[in-house]
């Protein structure tokens, strides 16, 4: 890996409903605008809500099959294929990078909505290799911060690491007479997404780490906790010099929260 390059950000996105995929709304015209704020990637890993695996895989095939893994939406959904290409040279790259935690190369997934419902928007002409890394379930939120910093020398070399979920999802509670209404959402989503402003603000990242410590707001929010991992991969990935900014700061449907994280400098 290169050293010498200017860093690349670390995005995290909320990325609610696979429906985002294919509508113009205030969040996906959002998401256009940040990709038009720094260099075009050299490649992109994502770290998607949506792979959680036994030990941590890399897709490492040249084609990535776009997946479909949601059921009960529109036809045109299921028709949208995100033809990106892949890279197994990057994957072997990143394994490598990785020495002291194995990741084993993937020929089987893809990229699933997590993946493709964002770069949809972010990079519609599929011209830039993407990989996904898997989240291993047995690793502990702490594991997973560890891990991640490992690779944060990536950025160095022009890729895009986008960590997909998102930092309140209870789908349980989402409130679908109002859903898109942004300005209505339950009190405990709202004081978690506000508070996990303030400790990424205040880099807390240990408290964030620790979210099951949190309380009663945090269980609600994280009911499970794949769409908040891809949170606690970016942090891993950034250092003390990146700015943070936040983009897309709203509730959908009550429960699901939106906000997204730019870390570096764009
Ligand atoms: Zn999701």
């Amino acid at each position: 890996m290169e050293n010498n390059k200017k860093q690349m950000p670390v995005l995290f996105i909320g990325h609610g409903s696979p429906m985002n995929a294919i509508e113009n709304n205030n969040i996906t015209t959002e998401w256009r605008n940040i990709a038009t704020l720094f260099p075009k990637p050299k490649a992109i890993l994502c770290i998607s809500a949506h792979w959680e695996t036994s030990g941590t895989k890399i897709t490492a095939m040249e084609h990535p099959k776009t997946i479909h893994d949601f059921y009960g939406f529109p036809q045109k959904l299921f028709d949208v294929l995100y033809p990106a290409k892949g890279s197994s040279e990057i994957a072997k790259e990143i394994v490598h990078l990785s020495k002291n935690e194995k990741i084993d190369l993937d020929y089987n997934w893809g990229l699933d909505h997590g993946t493709w419902s964002i770069l949809n928007h972010l990079y519609p002409d599929a011209d830039i290799p993407v990989l996904q890394l898997s989240i291993d379930d047995k690793k502990s939120p702490l594991e997973h911060f560890q891990f991640a910093s490992t690779l944060k020398l990536l950025r160095n070399d022009g890729i895009l690491i986008l960590g997909s979920g998102n930092i309140v999802h209870n789908l349980g509670e989402v409130e679908w007479t109002d859903y898109g209404l942004s300005e209505k959402g339950h009190t405990w989503a709202i004081e978690f997404d506000e508070l996990i402003k303030e400790l990424i603000l205040k880099r807390d990242f240990d408290s964030i780490i620790n979210f099951e410590k949190l309380g009663l707001n945090a269980q609600l929010s994280i009911p499970t906790s794949e769409h908040f991992l891809p949170l606690i991969y970016c942090l891993g990935m950034t250092d003390g010099n990146d700015k943070i900014s936040f983009f897309t700061e709203s509730l959908i449907g009550g429960s699901l929260s939106m906000r997204s994280v730019v870390f570096g400098s764009i």
